[in-house]
């Protein structure tokens, strides 16, 4: 029986290991007592905005608040239509329900589980204004096809990028750009599990568009760029000082972080190819792929019996997700599907992500890869 507590993402582990840089950090903001927009904050969104090769980045309160936020600087208006994939967290749809748009569900791509551009086009009525391009699971959407979509029927591009910092995506061009730069506004998400992650909630919006950037601004901190004096209707959306400083240590790592999910993923994928009763991750060519999740699709309905069988053997596996959008109550009423939205359905029924972190050793990742051959 093996006593090593495998977990989905090891925070306690990474902390220890940066702890000394971690622990000064926090000391200094800690000296300092600027728990709002303290230095720190605006120091981490530059560098964030330097690591992208983007020109502003606004740190804001959490993942979601930056959709919701990034559709309002877009002047979206109730009724309009906002593409999201079926295949999803519910965060996006749920930030364009909130304001009264109404989000039309799109089907997935059964190879790299996001947007399936082949079936966008068809999604789109003379409401359509924006596509929120989620990445999910660390891997671009297809951005060369959606944003020559996007571009026919004049639709912003909102790239939801909480699950992929740092991952790339590469035109036929020869262009490679990190995700969350290409469409009009990229939007992040620090909570603690993801690639680039805080202590706490924390998000961000990036674009490279100045007005746009400002309009952001605004909007993140009660429409005022000077105190109580109050241009737009805002909201009350910061990333904290503590939290921007620990952003800015892990900013250094991320780099390493996703290299070392991305050598995990190799041996993965090199243990488990080839077997009938599953099938690997796709991996776009050209693009990088970062891993926040492994997520293998278990074939012949044996997906809950794999689950039940790693668990019993101590090994935590995750069913992200386990309902597409379309079948959650929340959007009965509210939300428009496109399409019969097949693919998305099937996947929840197949998928199982494994654990894949920057902690996991040699001895817990053979371990894992046994036990799953066991099934
Ligand atoms: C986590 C996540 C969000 C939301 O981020 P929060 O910071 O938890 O609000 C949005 N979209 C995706 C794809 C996510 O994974």
């Amino acid at each position: 029986m093996n006593t090593i507590p495998i977990q989905m993402v090891d925070l306690r582990r990474q902390y220890l290991r940066l702890k000394p840089e971690i622990d000064a950090a926090i000391q200094e903001v800690l000296t300092d007592c600027r728990f709002i927009n303290g230095t720190t904050v605006g120091k981490f969104a530059g560098h964030l905005a330097q690591f992208l090769g983007a020109s502003h980045v606004i740190p804001c309160g959490n993942g979601t608040d930056a959709l919701q936020i990034a559709m309002m600087a877009l002047h979206l208006q109730p009724g309009d239509e906002v593409l999201v994939p079926a295949f999803n967290y519910v965060a996006s749809a749920e930030a364009a329900a909130l304001l009264g748009l109404i989000p039309v569900f799109v089907d997935v791509d059964e190879q790299t589980f996001n947007l399936n551009p082949a079936q966008l086009e068809e999604a789109i009525t003379p409401r359509t204004k924006a596509v929120i391009a989620v990445h999910l699971f660390g891997q671009s959407c297809d951005m060369e096809t959606i944003t020559a979509i996007a571009k026919k029927h004049s639709l912003f591009i909102i790239e939801d990028n909480a699950q992929s910092v740092g991952a790339t995506f590469r035109f036929s061009d020869g262009t490679v750009r990190y995700t969350g730069t290409i469409g009009i506004i990229g939007t992040t998400s620090f909570f603690p599990s993801k690639p680039l992650a805080c202590f706490g909630d924390g998000g961000a919006l990036i674009t490279s568009d100045n007005a746009l950037g400002k309009r952001l601004h605004l909007l993140c901190n009660h429409g005022q760029e000077t105190k109580y004096r109050h241009q737009i209707i805002g909201c009350n959306s910061r990333l904290d000082t503590l939290h921007a400083a620990v952003l800015d240590v892990k900013l250094k790592h991320l780099k390493a972080f996703n290299d070392k999910r991305i050598s995990i993923a190799q041996r993965y994928d090199a243990e488990l190819k080839n077997d009938e009763r599953w099938m690997i991750p796709f991996r776009q060519p050209d693009c990088t792929h970062i891993y926040h999740q492994y997520t293998l699709r278990i074939m012949g309905g044996l997906r809950d019996r794999l689950q039940e069988h790693l668990k019993k053997r101590g090994i935590p596996s995750m069913v992200y997700y386990p309902l597409s959008l379309d079948k959650q109550e929340a959007f009965y009423g509210c939300a428009r599907k496109s399409g019969t939205l097949s693919t998305a359905s099937r996947l929840t029924k197949e998928v199982l992500s494994i654990p894949i972190h920057t902690e996991i050793t040699e001895s817990e990742q053979e371990y894992i890869i046994k036990s799953i051959k066991e099934l």
